[in-house]
């Protein structure tokens, strides 16, 4: 399978070239050139797989450069991890299905790709010789999932900054309970922007970067989209077990357009009409529920709800979308992020009628989120989290009767669970997990918020091939 940039300036790199370029080299996003379709007696073969064989069957077929028993291997240690061995178990509240993808290591979505893109650097790096030096900086969840992808691992040391105090506790103790040698944590005295700045300022001297080989935790590694793919399908075989030649919808919290781009892509690659709506649901930070809505991309300040994992405005995956928008014409996708990084706005009301056939979508407010919270509490007695909240209202508004829908879960409630008791006015349980947690040892670095400082730390503690 050969991957090429978004913006055409890459072309006929593999697989394992893609992972370790992250970012494509000419600032575009990195996609298999083709996706392959499969049939629907293939399909029909996949029923009853365990979750780890589906995805060996998925990503087998967008990976011809690591031998089958390599990534078999890679696949049952990246969800070994999972404290359940469904890996993805489905419930069902009511008419809703809901497919909990956070039972891993942080409790949350990321960590099903994650824990695989952990696993797949550490395995290049082994090949290769080489060593990676991670450095990001995290409002919390993704810098969590980042570390517990990593802990331990060989020719791999990782560098995330927080800002000091002002995560939550749970999210805190997630990073810095993690000890392992190559783990440095970093609080710094100040705000989530000052710490983004930092880093960005660091990857900018060139020549640090590459002596130092640093890597982003990069929310648009392929691996990541690839990773999650596979759920897609696993929820739609686990349906279709019950309820024959059925059309499937998801409803999908929705950030950086990761995740409902894999079900976008999971749509292109099973037969034609296996999967139907897929439901786009925003917080108040709505710049892709108002695209929907009247065909303008355009990006406004970041407000903070309840759901801050989805405190974006800027979504990293939507060029990967344009890209097939723009049917592949990858000069046209670097014009309008030139356009869109200059104004901040893209006019996409010529694709309107096309954006609105693969997406429906809406926003929702903090408000709605603890009443859906309540609701499903009172009705049902299945606590949700904000985040799938979300989903799961903007799916009771938007779903077509008849059709299932699949609501995708995407934390679970202990990680946020301020909200959560306040929602169902009860106090809440936290799993013994994450109690006991709260009690280990941990270790963070705590620093002025100042470039330099963070710098000279890096390369103090930072593996060099040299
Ligand atoms: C990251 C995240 C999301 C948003 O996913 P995207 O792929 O960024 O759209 C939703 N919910 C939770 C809990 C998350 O951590």
């Amino acid at each position: 399978m050969e991957y090429i940039s978004t913006r055409g300036g890459v072309t006929g790199i593999s697989f394992s070239e893609a992972v370790m370029m992250g970012l494509a080299e000419d600032g575009g996003l990195l996609l298999p050139r083709a996706i392959p379709r499969v049939d629907h007696d293939t399909v029909e073969r996949w029923r009853g797989f365990s979750y780890q064989e589906l995805a060996f069957e998925v990503m087998s077929r967008f990976i011809d450069d690591i031998p089958a028993p390599d990534l078999k291997a890679l696949i049952t240690d990246s969800y070994a991890s999972f404290n359940d061995p469904a890996v993805a178990p489905m419930v069902h509240a009511g008419e809703l299905h809901i497919l909990e993808l956070f039972h891993g290591p942080t409790l949350a979505f990321k960590d099903i790709a994650l824990q695989f893109l952990g696993n797949l650097f550490a395995y290049l790096l082994t090949k290769s010789g080489d060593q990676l030096n991670i450095i990001g900086a995290t409002s919390g969840d993704t810098g969590s999932a980042a570390i517990h992808g990593v802990r331990g691992r060989e020719r791999i040391n990782i560098f995330i900054l927080h800002p000091h105090g002002r995560i939550s506790t749970v999210q805190e103790k997630q990073m810095t309970t993690v000890t392992d040698a190559n783990v440095f944590n970093i609080g710094i005295q100040g705000t989530f922007d000052e710490a983004q700045a930092i880093v960005k300022t660091i990857f900018s001297d060139t020549d640090f970067k590459h002596h130092y080989r640093l890597g982003a935790i990069n929310s648009i590694n392929w691996a990541r989209v690839l990773a999650q793919i596979v759920y897609y399908i696993y929820a739609y075989l686990h349906i279709r077990t019950h309820e024959q030649d059925r059309t499937v919808g998801f409803a999908v919290p929705t950030g950086n357009f990761g995740d409902i781009f894999a079900g976008y892509l999971a749509r292109k690659l099973l037969p034609e009409g296996a999967i139907g709506s897929l439901i786009l649901a925003t917080n108040e930070n709505d710049i892709l529920a108002r695209l929907i809505e009247d065909g303008h991309y355009s990006r406004r300040p970041v407000v903070a709800t309840s759901s801050p994992s989805m405190d974006i405005q800027a979504a990293s995956n939507f060029e990967r979308y344009l890209y097939y928008l723009f049917d592949k014409e990858p000069q046209r996708v670097a014009g309008a992020m030139a356009d869109f990084a200059q104004t901040g706005v893209l006019d996409l009301r010529d694709q309107l009628d096309h954006i609105r056939r693969d997406f429906i979508g809406c926003a929702v407010s903090s408000d709605e989120v603890s009443q859906t919270i309540a609701h499903y509490y009172r009705t049902y007695g299945y606590v949700l989290d904000p985040h799938t909240a979300i989903g799961v209202r903007a799916g009771q508004q938007l779903s077509g009767k008849g059709t299932p829908l699949v609501c995708l879960a995407t934390a679970h409630p202990a990680k946020f669970f301020d909200t959560v008791e306040t929602a169902i006015d009860t106090r809440f349980e936290l799993p013994s997990s994450l109690a006991a947690m709260l009690d280990m040892p941990s270790r963070c670095e705590v620093m002025e918020a100042k470039m330099e400082d963070v710098k000279a730390f890096v390369a103090k503690h930072a593996l060099s091939s040299s």
